[in-house]
């Protein structure tokens, strides 16, 4: 029997706002445990919560980034449970009226093609606080500094067939909070996290199967490897006669496995209700349309304008509007330069991406501004230096060994395109390789290459390949 995966992904993303949703504390990462919690993030008796504009308006900008409709009344409810890090008592989050509904994306799915996965819901809530475990002898603490964060959970419809698809939304999602400014979406900070719901059905059924649903994901790598090793235990599961239960289940990434965390029987109940301490949340049509107005170019838009307006492949394309910082550097470069704008993308993605990468450096940290970058492209253009020899000249800017023209100069790089110079060493070479000259000159037609390589080897890599082959053709068929 062949399974069909059904995939629900919710997503949270903390707001990138100063201060907490509903209280003026700090939201800054890092600082010492409960140096950031006020009277109203630890739930003390009299205090009352103060929505913090920013949330809104943050909220209303995802909704309309992913096509949704932006409820112009939502309310806040209470969901009611007990746990260390609740000091409250209940959390205050979104339940029957969220102020964002309806939402889509697309991504490509296995065979590349455009699908689209229906974004159910986005709600505002805070986050809770954090157990302290490690370090604490045979206690544990509470750091309460992230209560009260604002945060956007963000559920999509079981529209999702398979880990990559999930991987490939969630990545999306990630753009896209990162392109509005709204997230810094940092995973290992906790910023951006997510929870799959996974089920499988027989090839062709209708109804969904039973799912289980995995907390707190914080990595792309995490959420594609659980939901394979969950939905290979569902799968075994049923085909051995057993029957897959709801249930919460937890990935541990070193043993590569899910497991039981509690069971539907367990769950709360969390009585939910509105909070009584907080207005509905009012949204006028006037507001949406100031934030629409407002809104970037997004990813998808940006990335065909890139198909269209410089011609590079749609792949490349993809690449370098993942982030806003990216796209606008090659735009910089393509815009400083001659060079053929599929080169410049070509040495973003490859040549700078690389080096970046390996220093662990963010594009606005580049060692190579985009202007240096133009400069070296530039003289590939103008045949300076071939493009072997800009790689070098690369390496030693990116050391910081001056601009590329510093470079070629000090380093005598400059590409030979005398010809006499070239024919020269062309004689040497066809003189010293008797017996390959015999073979081409009988018909082996691909021993060029090797002609090619020698006169390369001799030259340090500087000769103009063109004219190398031409003369080279020349003199071999004389
Ligand atoms: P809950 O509030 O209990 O978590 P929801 O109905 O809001 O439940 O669904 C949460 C997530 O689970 C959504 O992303 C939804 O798409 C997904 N989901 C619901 N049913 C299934 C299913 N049978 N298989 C996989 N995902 C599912
Ligand atoms: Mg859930």
């Amino acid at each position: 029997m062949s399974w069909e995966v059904v995939i629900g992904l919710e997503i949270h993303t903390q707001l990138a706002t100063k201060s907490k949703i509903f209280s003026g504390a700090s939201t800054a990462y890092g600082a010492e445990p409960n140096t950031q919690a006020c009277l109203v993030d630890l739930g003390y008796p009299g205090v009352l919560p103060v929505l913090n504009k920013e949330v809104v308006h943050m909220a209303a900008m995802f909704g309309l980034a992913v096509n949704a409709t932006v409820a112009p009344r939502s309310v806040f409810a209470r969901k009611n449970y007990f746990y260390p890090d609740l000091p409250k008592g209940y959390q205050i989050s979104q339940y029957e009226l969220p102020i964002v509904e309806h939402g889509e994306l697309f991504v490509s799915d296995a065979e590349g093609k455009e699908k689209r996965i229906g974004i159910t819901r986005a709600h505002l809530e805070e986050d809770a606080g954090k157990s302290i475990h490690e370090g604490l002898d045979k206690s544990s603490g509470i750091d309460l500094n992230r209560a009260g964060t604002p945060l956007l959970e963000i559920v999509s419809e079981p529209d999702i067939r398979s880990a990559k698809e999930a991987v490939a939304y969630m990545r999306k999602i990630h753009t896209i909070v990162r392109y509005l400014g709204i997230s810094d979406g940092n995973m290992q900070e906790g910023s951006f996290r997510c929870d799959a719901n996974v089920s499988v059905r027989p090839q062709g059924q209708e109804a969904f199967g039973t799912r289980a649903e995995i907390k707190n994901l914080n990595s792309f790598r995490f959420v594609e490897k659980a939901i394979n090793f969950e939905v290979e235990r569902q799968i075994e599961l049923i085909e051995d006669g057993g029957k897959v239960v709801q249930e919460t289940r937890l990935y541990d990434s070193d043993k590569d496995e899910t497991r039981s965390m509690r069971s539907k029987e367990e769950a709360n109940d969390y009585r939910y209700f509105p909070d009584p301490d907080l207005l509905p949340v009012e949204i006028a049509a006037d507001f949406i349309e100031s934030v629409r107005a407002e809104l970037p170019e997004l990813p998808d838009a940006k990335q065909q304008r890139f198909v269209e307006e410089y011609e590079i492949k749609k792949d490349d394309a993809a690449l370098l509007t993942t982030s806003r910082a990216v796209a606008a550097y090659f735009e910089a470069v393509a815009a400083a330069t001659d060079a053929n704008a599929q080169l410049v993308a070509n040495w973003v993605v490859g040549e700078l991406s690389g080096a970046l990468n390996k220093d662990g450096l963010e594009i606005g940290d580049s060692n190579v501004p985009a202007a240096e970058l133009a400069g070296l492209l530039t003289r590939i253009h103008d045949h300076t230096i071939s493009g072997k020899i800009a790689k070098q000249v690369f390496e030693a800017m990116w050391a910081g060994d001056g601009s590329a023209d510093e470079v070629i100069e000090a380093r005598g790089l400059k590409q030979i395109t005398d010809s006499s110079a070239i024919e020269a060493v062309v004689d040497k070479v066809i003189e010293a390789n008797p017996g390959q000259v015999a073979e081409y000159r009988a018909g082996k037609d691909k021993l060029i290459g090797f002609f090619v390589g020698q006169v390369m080897k001799e030259t340090k890599g500087q000769a103009n390949p063109g004219q190398v082959n031409q003369i080279l053709k020349a003199k071999l068929s004389v």
